[in-house]
């Protein structure tokens, strides 16, 4: 049995650690990177191209056939709610935080006050003396 046969099928493949005692599921599509690199396809040999990210050996880790979790498939109404919520968690994501803006302009204008170069105080105004009309 070859991944590419459990594709077909409509399986996926669960990699086993036995060292680890972990697994996971392994979309069956893999095969297709298995095809270009030329690595053999068979269950037993492909194991060894799997390592175990506990242990980091592939010695003890076997492929075994796996159900395909169900993926429902997509009406209408589920894409028109993909977009609506995508575009909605878009806008969310872009808003901006109004205190988050407010305290980086206070950091930004302080910034400027200090290192602006010093002018000399302005002269006081000049005074106008005005008497009321009697
Ligand atoms: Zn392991």
């Amino acid at each position: 049995m070859t991944l590419k046969d459990l594709d077909d099928a409509g399986k996926d493949v669960r990699a086993w650690c036995f060292e680890c005692a972990r697994g996971e599921r392994v979309d069956t599509n893999i095969w297709e990177l298995f095809a270009r690199r030329h690595w053999p396809m068979g269950l037993d040999a492909a194991a060894r191209q799997f390592r175990c990210t506990e242990c980091g050996s592939s010695e003890h880790v076997r492929l075994y056939p796996a159900t395909r979790p169900y993926q429902p498939p997509m009406t209408g109404t589920d894409m028109v709610a993909a977009i609506f919520f995508g575009v909605r968690a878009a806008a969310k994501a872009k808003r901006r935080d109004p205190i988050t803006e407010r305290a980086a302009q206070q950091i930004a204008e302080s910034r400027a006050a200090r290192n602006a170069p010093k002018r000399a105080a302005a002269p006081p105004p000049v005074l106008v003396l005005v008497w009321s009309k009697p």
